[in-house]
């Protein structure tokens, strides 16, 4: 299970957040919608301590870090139990296909290389680029490239799978591809919180969406009751808005 507790996060006076609560359970796919501004990344980001918030605590898998108080070696091991996938896919230029998603399992890990190369190539074969390991993610699409980083983030079998908005950088053409292996982490159970305004997807895919808005979570629930029977006048008016 993951816990934010109270979770508060300014950048100089300006407050993001303020005692933000939320669990999610192990399996639940949460996916956060909300205008351009409202903290969503940054709430991503201070879940895995990529930011770290001024006061709150995060909880994942029996491991909390105080974040006003932090540990480095407590911030490592829930780390450890997050995987990253960022919107420009982050994937190392100077790393091949195969290469990226064994580097994790190698620094993290302490996977000796051959065995880190193995593990990563049963991965290529489950996201479907059995064949482009041996490929710079310059010589890979969009689509291909942010495939790799979410088999990245799968090699680490996290705990939480965290995506901001994994296909906005995307042509539209690759959207679809991504978005399919989404769904299929997603039909294992793997644990996700995903921010993105692919709303189809979350009308198939969410357990829980949750609407965000001037740092609150202002409404949640089933996508049926998210999208037809939205309350808060701010949710009707995105709705709205991305039609
Ligand atoms: P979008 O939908 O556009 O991605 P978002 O909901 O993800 O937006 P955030 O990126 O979390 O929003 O940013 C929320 C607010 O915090 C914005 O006003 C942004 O300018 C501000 N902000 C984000 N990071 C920093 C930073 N490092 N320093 C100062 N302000 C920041
Ligand atoms: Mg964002």
């Amino acid at each position: 299970m993951i816990t934010l507790n109270k979770l508060t996060k300014r950048f100089g006076d300006h407050t993001l957040f303020d005692g933000l609560d939320l669990q999610i359970e192990q399996g639940e796919i949460v996916v956060v919608i909300g205008p351009s501004g409202t903290g969503k990344s940054t709430l991503l980001r201070c879940i895995n301590f990529l930011e770290t918030a001024d006061a709150g605590q995060v909880t994942i898998d029996g491991i909390t870090v105080d974040s006003a108080h932090t540990k480095a070696k407590d911030v490592l091991a829930l780390r450890r139990k997050t995987g990253f996938v960022f919107q420009h896919y982050a994937l190392f230029a100077h790393l091949t296909a195969r290469e990226n998603i064994a580097e994790g399992l190698i620094t993290v890990k302490g996977w000796d290389k051959k065995k880190a190369h193995a593990y990563a190539q049963t991965i290529l074969d489950d996201i479907g680029l059995g064949d482009k390991g041996d490929h710079y993610p310059a010589a890979l699409s969009g689509g291909q490239q942010q495939r790799v980083g979410i088999g990245r983030a799968m090699a680490l079998a996290p705990e939480l799978l965290l995506f901001d908005e994994p296909t906005s950088a995307l042509d539209p053409e690759w959207v679809g591809e991504v978005l399919s292996l989404m769904k299929r982490l997603a039909a294992r159970h793997q644990t996700m919180l995903v921010v993105t305004h692919e709303m189809q997807f979350a009308r198939e895919v969410a357990d829980r969406v949750i609407f965000m808005a001037d740092g609150e979570l202002v409404e949640q629930g089933p996508p049926a009751q998210i999208f037809t029977q939205p309350h808060d006048p701010r949710l009707k008016k995105f709705l709205n808005q991305v039609g």
